[in-house]
C-alpha cells in the first residue's frame, strides 16, 4: 500500500519524501482546500514535481473547491498547467472540475476527494465510469462497507484516511466557519469553529454565559477527536486499499515526518507479515494530537468521534528544530522552539533505528558565541561528536 503524506510547504514535502512517503499531496495557491497552509506557487509546483519524481515519489495536487461560475475559466487554465508540469493526479470534489478534466484534458488523472463523500460502491462505480483513476473514500465508512466496495469495484484504486483531524460534519460540508467567520470550509478556509468553546446566553442577561454542560473547562459540543487507524493496518491492507492517507497539510514538519515514518515503517512490518513493534506505536503520541479514535471503522457511531470535556491538544514532546546541514560533526540547527544547555534532546532521522538521545553540553550561535538558551527562528550549532545521517529533527520530552 502507498503511504500518502501531506505537504503544506516545500520544506514539509522534502521531509515527507525523506521520511518515507510513497506519494505526497499538496496544493497550489489556487483552488486547493487548506488556504491557510503556505501552499505552492506555480514555480514551486514545477520544482516539487521534479523533486518528487527524481526520488520515485508521486505528487498529487488538490483542486477540491466547489467551483462558482467565476472559477471555471481560471480553473481550466490551472488544470492545463498542472497537466503540463506532469503532476501524477489532481484531487477533485466537484463534478464541474471532473467534467472540465474529462472534456478538456482527458489525459490528466483525477482522484475523487473525500470531500465528495463517496460512501457506497454505487457511487464508486459512478466515478469509475466517469473516468476517475482513484476514489478517496469518505471517512464515515466501516471496514465491512469498505470490503463490500472493493468486492463490487475490483479495478479502481481506493484510498482512505488513516490518521489526522476530522470534521464533525461530513468532511468539509459545513457552513459553521463561513457563518461565524466569513471563512468558507468549502473554499479551503475553515477556521475550525467546531472546536471552539460554546455557552448559552439568556436574552435579558448579556454577558452572562451558561455552560451547556457543567465542567471547569467549559463545553465543547462539537469537538472531534483525531483519527488513528495504525492498529488496523493489516485489516486495511486485506480489504484491498491501495493508498493510506495522513491528514495535516497545515501541521509542522515534525508532525509530517513522524507520522510518515511511523506509517511507512509499520507497513514494512505488515507487508512481511510481522507484528508492528510497540516502540513504533509510541511515535504516534510524540506529535501534538487530540484523543485518538478509530472513528467509524467498526460501526457507524458518532459517539466514538467526539470528546466533550476539553479541546486541548495532547503534547508529550516539543518540536525544537531541524538540522539544516552537518559539517565536521557540527549540526546547524534551525531553531523552532527554545531549548537549553543541560537538557537531553532526541534527534530523529528517516530511519527510526538511527534515532539518538543527545545531552546538550554546549550551544554556539552563528558567530560561534556560546549561548545558554536557543531562540526560535535563529540558527545554532551543536557539536554532536560523530557523523549523523541527514534530515535530523530535534524534539524533547515535556
Ligand atoms: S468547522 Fe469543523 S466541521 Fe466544519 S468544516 Fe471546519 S473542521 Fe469541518
Amino acid at each position: 500500500m502507498e503511504v500518502l503524506a501531506p505537504a503544506g510547504s516545500f520544506e514539509k514535502l522534502k521531509y515527507a519524501v525523506q521520511y518515507g512517503a510513497d506519494a505526497v499531496y499538496a496544493a497550489g495557491k489556487q483552488f486547493g482546500l487548506r488556504a491557510q497552509s503556505t501552499n505552492f506557487s506555480k514555480e514551486e509546483l514545477q520544482q516539487a514535481v521534479q523533486f518528487c519524481h527524481n526520488q520515485g515519489v508521486k505528487l498529487y495536487i488538490t483542486v477540491n473547491i466547489y467551483a462558482h461560475n467565476s472559477h471555471i475559466q481560471p480553473l481550466q487554465e490551472y488544470l492545463k498547467f498542472l497537466h503540463k508540469i506532469d503532476v501524477d493526479a489532481v484531487i477533485v470534489s466537484d463534478v464541474a472540475v471532473a467534467q472540465l478534466i474529462k472534456t478538456e484534458i482527458p489525459e490528466l488523472n483525477f482522484h475523487v476527494s473525500t470531500q465528495a463523500n463517496v460512501t457506497s460502491w454505487k457511487s464508486v462505480e459512478f466515478w469509475q465510469n466517469f473516468g476517475a483513476k482513484r476514489i478517496i473514500l469518505a471517512r464515515e465508512l466501516t471496514l465491512a462497507e469498505i470490503i463490500e466496495i472493493r468486492q463490487h469495484c475490483p479495478q479502481i484504486e481506493l484510498e482512505m484516511f488513516v490518521h489526522g483531524a476530522m470534521c464533525m460534519a461530513y468532511s468539509g460540508r459545513c457552513l459553521l466557519s463561513a457563518y461565524l467567520n466569513n471563512r468558507s470550509a468549502n473554499l479551503g478556509n475553515c477556521s475550525q469553529p467546531c472546536r471552539w468553546r460554546y455557552a448559552l446566553t439568556e436574552a435579558t442577561r448579556p454577558g452572562q454565559y451558561f455552560p451547556i454542560e457543567e465542567d471547569e473547562n467549559g463545553t465543547y459540543i462539537l469537538n472531534s477527536k483525531d483519527l488513528c487507524l495504525f492498529n488496523r493496518l493489516p485489516e486495511i491492507q486485506k480489504a484491498g486499499i491501495d493508498s493510506i492517507k495522513i491528514e495535516g497539510r497545515m501541521k509542522s514538519v515534525h508532525y509530517t515526518a513522524t507520522l510518515t515514518r511511523a506509517y511507512r515503517t509499520a507497513m514494512n512490518f505488515v507487508e512481511k507479515g510481522e507484528p508492528i513493534p510497540d516502540e513504533l506505536k509510541q511515535e504516534l503520541y510524540k506529535i501534538s494530537h487530540r484523543f485518538y479514535t478509530e472513528a467509524f471503522f467498526d460501526e457507524f457511531n458518532s459517539q466514538n468521534t467526539q470528546y466533550y470535556p476539553s479541546s486541548a491538544y495532547i503534547r508529550q514532546f516539543q518540536f525544537l528544530g531541524i538540522i539544516e546541514k552537518v559539517q565536521d560533526n557540527i549540526a546547524y540547527v534551525q531553531v523552532k522552539a527554545k531549548f537549553k544547555v543541560g537538557e537531553t534532546i532526541e534527534i530523529i532521522f528517516p530511519d527510526w533505528e538511527t534515532d539518538i538521545l543527545f545531552k546538550v553540553d554546549k550551544i554556539l550561535d552563528e558567530e560561534d558565541n556560546p549561548v545558554v538558551y536557543t531562540k526560535p527562528n535563529t540558527i545554532v550549532k551543536l557539536n554532536l561528536g560523530k557523523p549523523i545521517p541527514p534530515f535530523g529533527i530535534l524534539r524533547k520530552k515535556i
